[in-house]
């Protein structure tokens, strides 16, 4: 019987397209207007696809991957604004937990509690996680001559690092020092703020897969929208992602 793929799920159209080119024997499902990629990637059989932007459009893809893909697991990437103290733009974080701040159900279900679920935080797979924060580790080591020390410049990075801890979803995107004060002072242990993890980690956590979650930082959510957004994904958070990505099939291949 052919192995259960690993789904890799990219939040942003450049990461998926810095790894379509090393897919081997792709083949395209295309469901509800979202295309899968199935296929290999260093040996390991994996399915790639853009998540969609928002947490509908993420639940929605998590449960075909799930249900139609048989995915054995979930691995989330994209990029994020920074709201921990020492959260930088150029920093990566991979997720230990989720929670969707836009989440209010109260008074019937406590603030940020999913109603009829008992819970506000979802977690990732402990061990998932570790493999991304080691490939993460490596990667941030080895990020001045993947990206180019001018280019690392350009961005205003200097010696990046990676973070482990609360990633926080909802459907805004975040982009005034106001509302990411307020999500600092609501949720003082969120260290980034996405649109889309949480809804896949609930998702998993319905199935019973495992999920994992690993953001780029591309902002600090405020008044200083980055400069330029497009760029900075296609030139620096793709080459992270392909990177740990790559490096974290490795790993897990190397514990089979
Ligand atoms: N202008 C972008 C739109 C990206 S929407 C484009 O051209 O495509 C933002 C995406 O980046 C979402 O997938 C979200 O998960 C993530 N993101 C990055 N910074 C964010 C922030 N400050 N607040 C919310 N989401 C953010």
């Amino acid at each position: 019987m052919a192995a259960r793929p690993l789904a890799i799920v990219s939040a942003m159209h450049e990461e998926l397209h810095a790894l379509l080119p090393l897919l081997h024997e792709p083949a395209v499902t295309t469901i509800a207007n979202r295309r899968f990629h199935s296929g290999r990637l260093h040996g390991q059989a994996v399915v790639l696809v853009l998540s969609g932007i928002g947490k509908v459009a993420a639940a929605s893809t998590a449960a075909l991957l799930i249900h139609e893909f048989d995915a054995s697991a979930i691995v989330l990437t994209g990029v994020a604004g920074g709201l921990g103290a020492d959260v930088r733009v150029g920093d990566i974080v991979v997720a230990s937990q989720t929670l969707q701040h836009d989440m209010d159900a109260s008074p019937i279900f406590p603030r940020y509690e999913v109603p009829l679920t008992g819970r506000s935080r979802f977690d990732a797979d402990a061990a998932l996680a570790d493999v991304l924060a080691a490939s993460a580790d490596d990667c941030m080591r080895d990020a001045e001559a993947a990206i180019g020390r001018s280019h690392l410049q350009d961005f205003g990075i200097d010696s990046p690092r990676v973070h482990r801890g609360l990633i926080v979803s909802g459907d805004r995107f975040v982009s005034t020092a106001a509302e990411s004060r307020a999500l600092v002072q609501a949720l003082p242990d969120a260290l980034a703020v996405e649109m889309e993890g949480a809804a896949v980690a609930q998702v998993c956590a319905d199935f019973g897969r495992p999920f994992a979650l690993m953001r780029t930082i591309s902002d600090r959510a405020d008044d200083d929208a980055h400069a330029d957004f497009s760029r900075f994904i296609a030139e620096v958070a793709s080459v992270y992602t392909r990177a740990v990505v790559l490096d974290a099939l490795e790993r897990i291949a190397a514990t089979r």
